[in-house]
């Protein structure tokens, strides 16, 4: 087995993620590993500017802040309605809406986090 194609398995064992985008030396697939880009091909890691590197098209960040702020916007009108609904069987549906976006938009901050890391 070639010593690239060994790492990458390596790097997948070890918990790395495959990422879309591609080492820009090599062209190899780049992995996501603690919070680091590395680039099995090379054997280094990878540090691409955002604004220029393969990433300037797929922009993860921005997808996220929207999803979030529609989450809250989501969480706040679920506020008022239980602000004045008095049907428990209601109440039960929206609470469980809330939790359900809360535990969501908990996730989605972790992987925005895992995102800045990089
Ligand atoms: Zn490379």
């Amino acid at each position: 087995m070639a010593d690239d194609v060994k790492r990458m398995a390596d790097l997948l064992k070890s918990g790395a993620t495959m990422l879309s985008d591609i080492c820009p030396e090599c062209g190899s697939p780049l992995f996501r590993i603690k919070g680091e880009v590395f680039c099995a091909k090379c054997n280094k890691p990878v540090v691409y500017a955002r604004a220029t590197g393969p990433t300037a098209t797929i922009s993860p960040g921005n997808s996220f802040e929207s999803l979030e702020q529609t989450l809250v916007g989501k969480i706040s009108e679920t506020n008022e309605f239980l602000k004045t609904e008095k049907d428990l069987e209601k109440l039960q549906a929206y609470s469980n809406l809330v939790f359900g976006w809360l535990s969501t938009l908990e996730k989605l901050r972790k992987v925005k986090d895992s995102f800045r890391e990089a």
